[in-house]
């Protein structure tokens, strides 16, 4: 399919913006490397029903991006869950209802980009050609985008060099993420699961509105743990956070059928950038390290989601008729 615009990358920023453009009638192709939607918002699937490890729920801090939310709602893909929302049946099905009946690709690793004759080319590592338009919406985490513009050999005026600066200088905090089976019955006995040195916060995912999936529990590690931690494989780093979360929750051992760990390199940005200086030929960029500094505080997927709409904003503009 000939397309207008290719988006690589479709988590919230990338699937907001490809839902934007396909409103306003521009033939969107979408690549992924992920198996499935959800990106930061995935929900990894058992037997016994999902893991939401990555962001365990939204908070909404904008009238737009609550608009949206309560629009989710009412299309049976959201539920609000004390002040925050939830995606239902998992966070995934938020990305999944923006991208659905879009030309979207999955398990396509984007290794290299060209510009040529106006015309914007994604490539994977065996050199095939998987996507061409002549608009580019790169909506990835910031030090990923990097990567890919660095491994690309484009001119100065296609990606100047400010832009590979700035992107250099946007760090995130890491996290690890441990899911763990437990048997349905097991109870809490202690109280507290707030933040402490391992724990960021523990979910029981049946707490959530719509789960019925009642031996399933998520830790987050805190960002100090993790980034001291990052590098350890995920077998060692899975039985550290399962005997945190035995101390946290008084869940014994014996309880607990399974645990795995997933390492989140980048979880949540550290800084924001605002990309609108730095773009030309077609290209933007999307996703939760980026927007003006008004966006400072909003919460990183709030902010992705925004971020997404307004890139697909800036396509839109630039190829209206200057009067
Ligand atoms: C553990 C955890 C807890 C969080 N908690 C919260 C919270 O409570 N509140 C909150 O607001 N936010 C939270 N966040 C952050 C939130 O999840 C993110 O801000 C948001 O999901 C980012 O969306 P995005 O589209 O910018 O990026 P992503 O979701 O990371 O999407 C990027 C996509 O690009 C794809 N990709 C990357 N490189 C390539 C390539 N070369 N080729 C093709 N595809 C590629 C990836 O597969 C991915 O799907 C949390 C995140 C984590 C990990």
């Amino acid at each position: 399919m000939d397309a207008d615009v290719l988006v690589v990358g479709t988590g919230l920023a990338g699937a907001a913006a490809a839902r934007a453009l396909a409103e306003a009638a521009w033939r969107v192709r979408t690549l992924d490397k992920g198996r499935g939607p959800g990106g930061r918002l995935s929900t990894r699937r058992k037997q016994a029903g999902g893991f939401d490890h990555g962001a365990a729920t939204l908070q909404a801090s904008t009238p737009a991006f609550a608009g949206w939310l309560a629009e989710e709602v009412a299309a049976g893909r959201a539920a609000p869950w004390g002040e925050a929302y939830v995606g239902l049946p998992g966070m995934s099905a938020l990305v999944a209802g923006l991208l659905d009946g879009l030309d979207v690709h999955w398990s396509v690793a984007v290794a290299a980009l060209q510009f040529e004759a106006g015309q914007w080319r994604a490539v994977d590592a065996e050199g095939r050609v998987v996507g061409a338009a002549p608009a580019f919406l790169l909506a990835v985490p910031a030090p990923q985008a990097l990567a890919l513009l660095r491994a690309s050999a484009l001119s100065n005026d296609v990606v100047p060099p400010q832009m590979l600066e700035a992107l250099a200088g946007i760090r995130y905090a890491p996290c690890w993420a441990a899911l763990l089976e437990a048997e349905p019955s097991a109870e809490r006995r202690l109280r507290d699961s707030g933040p402490g040195d391992v724990v960021e916060a523990i979910y029981r995912e049946a707490d959530k509105p719509g789960r019925s999936n009642s031996g399933h529990w998520l830790l987050h590690a805190t960002n100090a743990w993790s980034e001291a931690n990052l590098e350890a494989d995920a077998g060692t780093v899975a039985l550290r956070l399962r005997d945190a979360f035995i101390a946290r929750t008084g869940i014994g051992p014996e309880a607990i059928r399974d645990v795995s760990a997933h390492r989140w390199r980048y979880s949540r940005p550290l800084g924001i950038l605002d990309p609108v200086p730095l773009e030309s030929a077609g290209l933007v960029l999307a996703g939760d390290a980026f927007g003006p500094p008004a966006l400072t505080d909003v919460p990183p997927a709030e902010r992705a989601w925004l971020s997404g709409r307004a890139a697909a904003g800036r396509l839109i503009a630039a190829r209206q008729p200057k009067s």
